[in-house]
């Protein structure tokens, strides 16, 4: 694609601001649209733990695998502190049965070369000591997972679109979309026309509009099904270093909600995220957060005192069958579609991966499972 051609990518999300980042560094001039403040979406809410750990099938698992390792390269080329920051996940049973599920799920992973270990009490004790774990019937750890600061990545990717010509719109969202009928009968979106009324011309649009994708999708006639998946996090108060070893954590997945997943950041804030994919922290109220508190500090006393500062909630977007869709829309083939939950893991692949399929014409294998005519040709 010659470097004149005019890209726009519509939702400035970690996924937006990663292809953004890697058109960019391709010597392509491109504009970014958001409706609100770049990265306020899931991308905020985010837990933005890095792995590859309950995915399945695992040509799915596999692809996660692949983005989790290409994540250091990501920040590198970044030259920004992201908070990117590794060492780990741990987590443990409280039940006999809690402990053959955790056992056989990490004897799975490792047949797929990833590498889940199981840890002693005594072990787990050594590496987290500050963390109540009882009653513990099985623990496993994964050392190659990590979590990073969102709104740093979208900052960095960002800066770095602006800083080499490129244009970031903020609070002005896609209101219409101009398709017309190109060379061979197939129709193109030509131009959108924003809130404000500017209008923004383009040859390539990107949709990376997170849960919103359907809507603006529908503008080019782009029937897109997302599930409703609604999760939030709550960040408190900093607090002194609670992990030794590990940078997530996440409470028995046998005892009764709410289940709970907790980082760090490097200013000591803690992120808690409770609950699962179909739901999260019930109406996301300071109840809900101080209830969390209250129940972490059973397996993190230090955590007793600690103060809910901001919660975070949003919508996960989430493909009606959970996988991704990545990839130019067959119907209106200028437009390209990136829309996924686990999107922070994914992002250092998506944007690569991306700007090949956009710029280069590729149409990568990898993603063929993840093209969005899988819905159309089920209907048919
Ligand atoms: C509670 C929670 C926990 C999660 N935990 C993890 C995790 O541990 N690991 C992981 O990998 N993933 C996790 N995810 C998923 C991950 O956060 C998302 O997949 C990822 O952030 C999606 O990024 P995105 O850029 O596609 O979407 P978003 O961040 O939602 O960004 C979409 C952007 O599009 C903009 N937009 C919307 N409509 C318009 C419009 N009309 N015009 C212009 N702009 C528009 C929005 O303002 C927004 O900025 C979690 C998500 C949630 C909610």
């Amino acid at each position: 694609m010659n470097s004149q051609a005019k890209i726009v990518v519509v939702g400035a999300g970690i996924i937006g601001s990663s292809i953004a980042f890697q058109l960019t560094r391709r010597h392509q001039n491109v504009t970014v649209i958001d409706a609100r403040r770049p990265g306020q979406g899931a991308t905020l809410a985010s837990y933005a733990w890095i792995n590859s750990r309950d995915k399945s099938p695992r040509e799915y698992q596999d692809l996660n695998r692949r983005s989790l390792d290409m994540w250091p390269r990501f920040a590198r080329e970044l030259k920004d502190d992201i908070g990117l920051r590794w060492g780990g996940e741990m987590r443990w049973s409280a039940t006999e049965e809690g402990a053959v599920a955790l056992r056989e799920h990490a004897e799975q992973l490792r047949s797929w070369g990833y590498p889940v270990t199981e840890i002693t009490k005594d072990q787990a004790r050594i590496m987290e000591p500050g963390v109540v774990m009882d009653p513990f019937t099985s623990g496993v750890y994964c050392a190659i997972e990590g979590h990073v600061d969102t709104q740093r990545v979208v900052k960095a990717c960002l800066n770095r679109v602006e800083q080499s010509g490129g244009t970031v719109i903020a609070n002005d969202g896609i209101a219409s979309m101009n398709v017309e009928a190109g060379h061979g009968g197939q129709s193109g979106v030509t131009s959108i026309t924003l809130k404000s009324g500017r209008i923004v011309e383009c040859d390539v649009l990107v949709l990376a509009a997170g849960y919103e994708t359907t809507s603006v999708a529908a503008m080019a006639g782009i029937e897109f099904p997302q599930s409703q998946s609604p999760g939030a996090t709550i960040v408190t108060d900093p607090q002194s270093p609670i992990f030794r070893t590990v940078v997530c954590m996440h409470t028995p997945r046998d005892l009764p909600e709410p289940l709970m997943n907790i980082r760090q950041f490097a200013n000591g804030s803690v992120m808690i995220h409770g609950g699962t994919h179909n739901g999260s922290l019930g109406d996301s109220s300071d109840d809900d957060a101080a209830k969390l508190i209250t129940e972490i500090s059973r397996f993190m006393p230090t955590l007793a005192g600690a103060k809910s500062i901001e919660i975070r909630s949003g919508m996960r977007p989430m493909p009606e069958d959970g996988f991704p869709v990545i990839g130019f829309a067959e119907s209106v083939p200028n437009v390209y579609m990136a829309v996924m939950h686990s999107g922070v893991t994914l992002a250092a692949l998506t944007g690569e991966f991306a700007a090949l399929e956009i710029l280069d014409r590729a149409e990568i294998d990898l993603l063929a499972p993840y093209r969005l005519e899988r819905f159309t040709a089920a209907k048919r």
